[in-house]
């Protein structure tokens, strides 16, 4: 006779296929994407990561990015997020990345995404959907941020082209009305990373980068 155990189904991981594709991590000071990451990012047991990584790339922008099933969804927000509910943020889903990408600050010296990484926000989130994935499909994703700079409820809303063009990929991000909400522009008010404290011409002139730099 053989004992089953009920084993409690795991989602699988999402794929880090198209992140490795476009990179060479011989170029690139980004996470492989290899190594398990849970020591990496700082949360809870139980706790989903969210992250904003402000990307002076060849285009400013800001990647809002929200642990799911082993890696970190991700936005890219090119008028990054706002605190005003009346604001509709676009915002192009890319590929996923490794979760240890949420700890990520420096410099992309060349190829894809070059440019400056500052770690802007870092905190827990918590969908307010039940099943994220069902939720992803359907293009409305409610969610609750605990972050340093954002907080409390939010959603991310698929345009089906309504805005941002025929793209598939593009959404909206949107403040709720909460106590959270306000007129103040987050970005200008809080420019700087939640990681070194610096802004993104502190990082670029960082001794420890310019040094890596040179070593390549
Ligand atoms: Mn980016």
């Amino acid at each position: 006779m053989t004992i089953q155990r009920k084993v409690a189904k795991r989602p699988p991981k999402r794929s880090l296929a198209t992140y490795k594709a476009k990179r060479d991590f011989n170029q690139s000071p980004e996470p492989s994407g290899k190594k398990d990451a849970a020591n990496v990012v700082t949360r809870k047991p139980g706790d989903r990561f969210f992250c904003v990584q402000e990307h002076d790339a060849s285009r400013l922008h800001y990647d809002f990015r929200l642990e799911h099933r082993g890696v970190l969804l991700s936005w890219a927000v090119p008028k990054g997020p706002s605190l005003n509910p009346k604001d509709k943020r676009l915002a192009m889903q890319v590929e996923d990345h490794p979760l240890e990408y949420g700890d990520f600050e420096g410099i992309i010296p060349s190829g894809y995404g070059a440019g400056t990484v500052l770690l802007w926000d870092r905190g827990t989130w918590e969908p307010e959907s039940d099943d994220v994935d069902v939720a992803m499909k359907n293009g409305e994703l409610k969610f609750s941020l605990a972050g340093t700079k954002l907080k409390g409820s939010w959603v991310l809303v698929r345009t089906h082209g309504k805005f941002g063009g025929a793209n598939k990929e593009s959404w909206l991000l949107i403040k709720h009305r909460d106590d959270w909400a306000g007129a103040v522009d987050v970005t200008k008010i809080a420019p700087q990373s939640v990681k070194s404290f610096k802004t993104l011409v502190e990082i670029e002139t960082a001794k420890g980068v310019e040094k890596w730099k040179s070593n390549r």
